[in-house]
């Protein structure tokens, strides 16, 4: 049992190393990339609560390398972020969203595409009239796209990223905050950003059930929400547990693996008609 046991730690920690080199790309590799089309997005369902009904996707960004095979974004993100290419990376993903959001109403299926925005992006005013020019482009109504920016950013450079966020919501879009729950705003903090919708952090959400002080914290979030009126999301939702508590407090929207992880476009298709058809 005991040399079983080895085995498998074995391999376990085996398996973590070859992640580790899997995982180890470099800028000039990033920036080949998404010249070569190496970039794609998959699509990860958010439903309300109520009726379970299709609101919206959220993009997420794929690197399918062609020998170190996927790399996660949560590598090729900062990467992009520490060497200037985090907008050449944010408008080549934000053209291929938009172009998949076209698409999807010329099939006439109309539904929010949510789209994350490095802080890095909100610092540059100009980023605005892009946003407008790529949505006129692709025909891709404003008030049908949200996007995303994490708690934390709106801590740093405030200034300018509410000048640049308030712009966009006068334009129509919607602006999320995302990942709350990990950073620190306040609550006053929070009410000074121009936003419709406030994503509650899967450390909030995901076993909320056995948890009764995150549970705790997890209800006053949606309360505060409520009053600031904010639009709820409940992420990583894993369970039918997590998706209990979510029903309990009232929260809007679900996302998670529990209703579908992020699909490719064809599969989202299919997804969407299979939910159709029941
Ligand atoms: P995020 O914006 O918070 O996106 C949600 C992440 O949680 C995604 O990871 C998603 O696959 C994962 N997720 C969804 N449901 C569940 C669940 O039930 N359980 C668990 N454990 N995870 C769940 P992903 O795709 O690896 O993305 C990681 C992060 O990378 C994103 O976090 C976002 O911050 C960043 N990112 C991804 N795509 C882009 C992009 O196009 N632009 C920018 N700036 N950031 C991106
Ligand atoms: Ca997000
Ligand atoms: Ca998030
Ligand atoms: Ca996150």
């Amino acid at each position: 049992c005991s040399l079983l046991r080895f085995i498998h730690d074995a391999k376990m920690a085996l398996q973590h190393i070859e992640d580790d080199i899997e995982q180890d790309v470099t800028a000039v590799e990033l920036s080949k990339a998404i010249v070569n089309n190496e970039m794609t997005l998959a699509f990860q369902p958010k439903l309300t609560v109520q009726g379970l009904i299709l609101s919206g996707v959220e993009a997420l960004a794929r690197w399918h390398h062609p020998t170190k095979g996927m790399i996660s974004p949560g590598v090729f993100i900062p990467l992009a972020e520490r060497h200037g290419l985090i907008d050449a990376l944010t408008r080549h993903l934000l053209e291929q969203a938009f172009k998949h959001k076209r698409t999807w109403q010329q099939y006439g299926l109309r539904f929010n595409l949510a789209f994350n925005l490095s802080p890095l992006s909100l610092a540059d005013i100009d980023i605005v009239d892009w946003l407008c020019a790529m949505a006129a482009q692709y025909d891709v109504p404003a008030n049908e796209i949200t996007f995303e920016i994490t708690e934390n950013a709106l801590l740093g450079e405030l200034a300018s990223a509410i000048r640049t966020l308030a712009r966009l919501r006068l334009k129509g879009f919607h602006i999320a905050i995302d990942d709350y729950g990990t950073g620190f705003a306040n609550a006053q903090q929070l009410s000074r950003v121009p936003a419709t919708e406030l994503k509650i952090d899967r450390s909030l959400v995901h076993r909320a059930a056995a948890r009764p002080q995150q549970q705790t914290i997890f209800a006053s979030t949606v309360e505060l929400a409520k009053k600031l009126n904010l639009s709820t999301v409940a992420e990583g939702v894993e369970t039918r547990e997590d998706f209990q508590v979510v029903v309990d407090l009232g929260v809007d929207l679900v996302q998670g693996f529990y209703f579908s992880k992020p699909l490719f476009p064809d599969d989202l298709l299919t997804w969407i008609k299979t939910g159709l058809s029941q």
